[in-house]
């Protein structure tokens, strides 16, 4: 595992929680040449997860199509390849833990606002006014409102 700060290629584990009713792993790394510490996820089973699109078409979970999603709201933004590498771990362990076959689009696009959310604030209006479709700039406004009020 290579260190996400200094690139390091060689990480240790420091922390090791196994769940057996889970499908994750959660680990807490530290990079000997950096000091610097950081958390990773494995990868949960989520490849016979089907997405239900908007106009009911299915199509198989793509990480990565994920993942690209959750990139274009963080750009330019101030925030580590890491964090939203885990962000997208966290998403998949919801979905592929929900016991369910199909997840629909909404949900994903809702649990990606949470995470985004606890984030980057900007990152979050940018996904939320395209996957909210805010029906109207004063929908947009209020919600802005709301957060820079916290
Ligand atoms: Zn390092």
């Amino acid at each position: 595992m290579k260190c996400p700060y200094c690139k390091h290629e060689d990480t240790k584990v420091t922390d090791s929680r196994d769940n057996p009713d889970e499908a994750i792993v959660r680990r807490r790394r530290e990079c000997p040449k950096c000091q610097k510490r950081f958390t990773t996820y494995e990868r949960v089973e989520t490849a016979n997860i089907l997405v239900i699109k908007k106009d009911q078409k299915r199509e198989q979970f793509d990480r990565e199509k994920l993942k690209k999603g959750l990139l274009k709201a963080c750009e330019k933004r101030p925030i580590p390849l890491e964090k939203i590498d885990a962000a997208v771990s966290e998403i998949e362990f919801k979905i592929a833990n929900s016991g369910e076959t199909e997840v629909s689009s909404k949900k994903i696009g809702e649990l990606v606002m949470s995470s985004l959310k606890k984030l980057d604030k900007v990152a979050y209006i940018r996904f939320a006014s395209v996957y909210r479709e805010f029906a109207d700039i004063e929908t947009f406004q209020g919600e802005l409102n709301k957060l820079m009020k916290k």
